[in-house]
């Protein structure tokens, strides 16, 4: 397949770049944006975002559509925690996204680590936003708690896709607990930021796709994205189609009319693309509820 004008990507800044990945290889740190081959890191990197990924670039899952390394888990880096914030500091970030690969192998699921990372960052950029996006945690009460106590600004959790592909996108996963995993945040704090987003061009139908959207609304998810799925190697699960903007302009107004507070929905959006101006959107439709205009 041809890949669309409208999924041409803007070509990275060298310089740019590696400034970016030394500072990450000196600090032992991992970005989402390279290990998942995000289209976006040019962009990104260029305007000095990335997204953290912590816990090492080895995941104990193997989802079909992700780039990710999967395998051996490396022990966790106790010096993590001050690392991410050093860095989240040297590039002046104002909302930091932090993501993991999955951890089954650890008894808390990493929470505990996550947490710690929060609070480091909490530390030393008190003014910042903190979006954790975090695996299924197995659907450990105790260790959703961990992470929700830890009082990031926002808990995103992907559900990637409709059930119907679990079995083969995501065969590791469970459709109905990573639904359930936005109750049990809400449940501890009714007022964190939630968020969820999908990949679409998998083979999906419109309504299914709406019928997830309404699962999530349900379950309180506040901010969905909607991006295209890209095919990160021939190793993986192939993409079925490529979705028109105007398709993705119908699912933005649809998840409006759902009542999400804001709805990112274009061929290249993954869930941390643009994450801070998402989250102040969702802030300020809050406050505007609260006031009643
Ligand atoms: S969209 Fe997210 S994952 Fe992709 S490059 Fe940007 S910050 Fe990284």
């Amino acid at each position: 397949m041809v890949r669309p004008e409208w999924l041409k990507i803007k070509s990275p800044d060298p310089e740019k770049m590696q400034q970016i990945k030394k500072m990450m290889d000196k600090l032992q740190l991992h970005t989402v944006c390279e290990s998942a081959h995000c289209p976006n890191v040019g962009e990104c990197f260029g305007q000095q975002t990335a997204t953290f990924m912590i816990m090492g670039d080895v995941c104990t899952r193997n989802c079909a559509f992700c780039a990710v390394k999967h395998g051996a888990t490396d022990q966790l880096d106790s010096a993590e925690p001050e690392n991410v914030a050093a860095a989240a500091a040297t590039l002046g970030l104002q909302h930091i996204v932090i993501t993991s690969v999955t951890r089954d192998d650890l008894p808390d699921g990493g929470a505990s680590h996550f947490a710690a990372v929060v609070k480091a960052v909490q530390h030393k950029l008190p003014h910042s936003s903190i979006e954790v996006l975090i695996p299924d945690m197995a659907g450990d009460d105790k260790a959703i708690a961990t992470i929700v106590t830890a009082k990031p600004s926002v808990v995103s959790h992907n559900v990637e896709t409709i059930p119907a592909l679990y079995s083969r996108v995501r065969t590791q996963a469970d459709y109905q607990r990573s639904l359930n995993l936005f109750r049990q945040v809400k449940d501890k704090n009714p007022d964190m930021v939630t968020k969820s987003g999908l990949m679409l061009g998998l083979g999906e139908a419109m309504e299914e796709v709406t019928a997830v959207m309404q699962d999530l609304h349900s379950a309180g998810c506040e901010i969905l994205t909607l991006g295209q799925y890209l095919r990160p190697s021939k190793a993986h699960i192939a993409m079925e189609r490529y979705i028109a903007p105007e398709e993705f302009a119908e699912y933005h107004r649809i998840g409006v009319e759902l009542g999400f507070r804001v709805v990112v929905a274009d061929p290249l959006v993954r869930s941390s693309y643009y994450a801070g101006e998402a989250y102040r959107e969702a802030i300020a439709s809050k406050y505007k509820n609260i006031g009643g205009t």
